[in-house]
């Protein structure tokens, strides 16, 4: 394991490449983009404008998927203020037992602003069945609400012939994923081979007691529908000089987005500005921590050591505090959720613990065998 030489991302993030100099690629995007010319940009985004205007068949101009937190707020109130479109909001809306209160209210006080908006809401039965599935297979229990999140959005807009539809972050290039790159930056098409989605594989849920009808919410439409459909899928954070999680946060609690109050190691996460919505995200980042060596915390100094508000060594220090850090409250939360104990928590994540990085001390304890912004 190594960590990148400028911040502090490391090179086990999956479907990223460090350059030959020891640099990641976000790094390098974010090089890159002091060289760009924001004119041509502003022009590339206008085309794309005018596209979603001109195939407007159904009185939208475009669909924006979001989940009420501050990354689509941030991003509604710009397609309809800035670039004067006509958006429909599409949101993926958890069951009772996942959604926060917080979430709820943030979606009312989105749509307040001004906007149409759809919740679709998958059988909460199949869902929670879904999400012990996945934590059982793979100790992912995202693995089938990403592909809902991530499926339901473009099937809505193909039904509905909405031709355009804006994501926010571009994660092959600010976060390095570069097996996503499409034809260019701002574009989406390529999505379904992200990580999470696995090219929209559905295959490891289908069973006797699952049948494809069950999970329409959760199919990724295939390439051939898209492109019947003339669908144009566009990540909207690659036109803006200042897309990070601290700035879209500041901007949306200005607009009366509400954020969270934990302590920063009950969900390992400095600022309290992610996953508003839903309290499983939290012991998620852990997993993911004790797989690949980094969890949220490191996303956020990342951004932050790029922008030059902190430095790599405060970053160190942040980093070896709270990232994988998670309170029991929520492990014993989500354990309840899809009915197991705690201890089969435990038992079920130490199969997944990644023992090159991490040395066991006992059964839910683990001790990180590199040093953050050095490696192994
Ligand atoms: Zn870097």
């Amino acid at each position: 394991m190594k960590f990148c030489k400028s911040c502090l991302q490391p090179d086990t993030r999956p479907n990223s490449v460090f350059h030959s100099d020891g640099i990641c690629p976000a790094c390098k995007y974010h090089e890159s983009l002091k060289d760009v010319d924001w004119e041509d940009r502003k022009s590339e985004l206008e085309a794309i404008v005018s596209f979603g205007k001109a195939n407007n068949h159904s009185g939208y101009d475009c669909i924006i998927g979001v989940s009420g937190g501050k990354d689509s707020l941030r991003q509604a109130l710009f397609v309809k203020e800035t670039l004067k479109m006509k958006p429909l909001l599409v949101s993926l809306g958890y069951p009772p037992e996942q959604v926060t209160q917080r979430g709820v209210e943030n979606i009312s006080n989105m749509i307040s602003h001004g906007f149409d908006c759809v919740t679709i809401n998958p059988a909460p039965g199949i869902w929670r069945d879904l999400k012990r599935k996945g934590f059982r297979q793979y100790t992912n229990s995202f693995r089938s609400t990403e592909l809902a999140l991530f499926s339901s959005v473009p099937k809505f807009a193909i039904a509905y012939q909405i031709p355009l539809i804006w994501w926010g972050e571009n994660s092959a290039l600010q976060l390095g994923e570069t097996a996503i790159l499409g034809k260019s930056g701002s574009d989406g098409n390529n999505l379904r081979k992200m990580n999470t989605l696995n090219g929209g594989d559905i295959t490891w849920i289908i069973s006797e007691e699952i049948k494809k009808n069950q999970i329409l919410q959760y199919c990724y439409p295939s390439p051939e529908e898209m492109e019947q459909a003339n669908l144009r899928i566009t990540f909207l954070g690659y036109f803006w000089k200042d897309w990070s999680l601290v700035n879209n946060g500041i901007f949306s609690m200005l607009r009366g987005l509400e954020i969270r109050d934990d302590k920063p190691w009950e969900i390992g996460d400095p600022y309290g500005v992610t996953a508003l919505d839903d309290d499983f995200v939290t012991f998620n980042q852990m997993i993911k921590y004790l797989k690949y060596g980094f969890g949220r915390v490191t996303d956020y100094v990342n951004e932050e050591i790029r922008n030059g508000l902190m430095t790599r060594e405060e970053g160190i220090s942040l980093v070896q505090k709270y990232d994988g850090t998670c309170s029991p409250y929520y492990i014993e939360k989500f354990a309840n959720y899809i009915g197991i104990t705690v201890r089969e928590f435990w038992e079920q994540l130490d199969q997944s613990v990644n023992r090159d990085l991490f040395e066991k001390v006992s059964l839910g304890e683990y001790k990180p065998k590199f040093t953050v912004g050095v490696g192994l």
